[in-house]
């Protein structure tokens, strides 16, 4: 097949572990014959830094017109005063907004050669396997704000229609898991919290395979870390899913290792690692490239209806995640391209590279 793919690497690491996972996106066209373009265009501090938007036009045309969008990371300490008037962050809330990409996946699996890095005992972390469905483009993050001297607001609001969209999702999803979706809010407190209950139990009645269990956003938290494997998949609104996604990336051992995928009704979605752009290693060439290359694997499977791909990929990285080399955050010594290299390796089913990284980051394609 042939896919338009732009890549947006940003600032910090993201263009280290961004082109360890082009690299592995070249290897999978390779292996199956398939033709991928790539186009690299700005984000986030960088695309201030040239153009002074952190989402230039150019950006957001390139990634209208794409197949899928591929993100390193937005940010770091030159553009982080919260009073400017231009924000790396304001690139990304921008672009998933004009992608329409509402529903953000997250999964959560802990690899049991990893499970040393979690905080949780060993016996709760047996069977997590959590896919997070959080929606991304309401709520208090998209509402009006009003500040004045003394006071300051942030409306939260939702539309029946925009929790009917990312609840059928969560339910599609869950069939092709194990049936069962957790819908988290704050009835007790929140009326947008009761339109999302009543909405999402409405929808349930269309999935009547699918087991709905509604829990608070409160208790969440607690039963995450107290029961993480009594979970499939779990669907939020935009706040509540920031913060539990962040609480369950902490159980699986290192920000580094987790992928996400953005998805709306359109054909293009968004892929991203869980971290964001690591300004106190960046340029050491030590970032783990594990997060984006399973973000390139979700790409494989949600934008290019490549599932056998996909998994060869995700196959490969769990083979590296067992057998090493690792890289300083979970505990080894290697580096960012020595880890990209051993996925190639373990996805060709070599115990040496085939292509290596040097080979492919500066190859076209297809
Ligand atoms: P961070 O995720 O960048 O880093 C937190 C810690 O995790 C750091 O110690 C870092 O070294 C480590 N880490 C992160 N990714 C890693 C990787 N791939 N390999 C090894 N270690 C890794 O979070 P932060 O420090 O809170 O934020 C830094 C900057 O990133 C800020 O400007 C923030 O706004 C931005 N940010 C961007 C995104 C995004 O682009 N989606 C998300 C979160 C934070």
């Amino acid at each position: 097949m042939k896919a338009h793919i732009v890549t947006l690497p940003g600032d910090g690491v993201g263009p280290e572990v961004t082109a360890a996972a082009v690299a592995v996106l070249k290897a999978v066209a390779g292996h199956g014959g398939h033709e991928f373009s790539f186009e690299e265009q700005l984000i986030g501090g960088c695309a201030i830094d040239a153009t002074g938007e952190p989402l230039p036009a150019a950006t957001l045309d390139a990634c209208r017109r794409a197949d899928a969008v591929l993100l390193g990371a937005v940010g770091g300490p030159k553009w982080s005063d919260p009073n400017a008037k231009v924000r790396p962050e304001q690139g990304l809330l921008g672009l998933r907004a004009a992608l329409g990409v509402y529903a953000n996946l997250r999964p959560l699996a802990v690899h049991p050669a990893l499970a040393k890095l979690s905080p949780l005992k060993d016996e709760k972390l047996k069977d997590v396997d959590v896919l997070f469905v959080r929606e991304l483009t309401g709520g208090a993050y998209f509402g009006a704000k009003t500040r004045t001297a003394d006071t300051a607001t942030d409306e939260c609001k939702y539309t029946e229609a925009e929790i009917e969209r990312v609840a059928r999702r969560a339910f599609e999803l869950a069939r092709a898991r194990k049936n069962h979706v957790t819908s988290v809010d704050k009835a007790n407190v929140l009326e947008t919290s009761r339109l999302w209950r009543s909405t999402v139990t409405r929808i349930a009645a269309d999935y009547p395979d699918v087991k709905l269990e509604h829990q608070l956003v409160d208790s969440m938290a607690m039963l995450l870390l107290t029961r993480p494997a009594s979970y499939d998949v779990v669907v939020t609104e935009n706040l509540f899913g920031d913060i539990l996604t962040d609480e369950a990336a902490a159980i699986a051992g290192s920000l580094g290792l987790l992928p996400s995928a953005s998805l709306g009704d359109g054909k293009v979605g968004l892929y991203e690692p869980i971290h964001g752009s690591a300004p106190d290693i960046a340029g050491q060439g030590v970032a783990n490239p594990v997060g984006t290359i399973l973000s390139a694997a979700l790409l494989l499977r949600h934008s290019l209806g490549l599932a056998k791909e996909a998994a060869a990929v995700e196959a490969a990285v769990e083979r590296v995640l067992r057998d090493g080399p690792h890289s300083r955050d979970i505990g080894g010594k290697a580096g960012t391209v020595q880890v990209c290299d051993a996925v190639l390796a373990a996805f060709a089913g070599r115990s040496s590279a085939a292509d290596t990284y040097a080979d492919l980051v500066n190859s076209c394609c297809g």
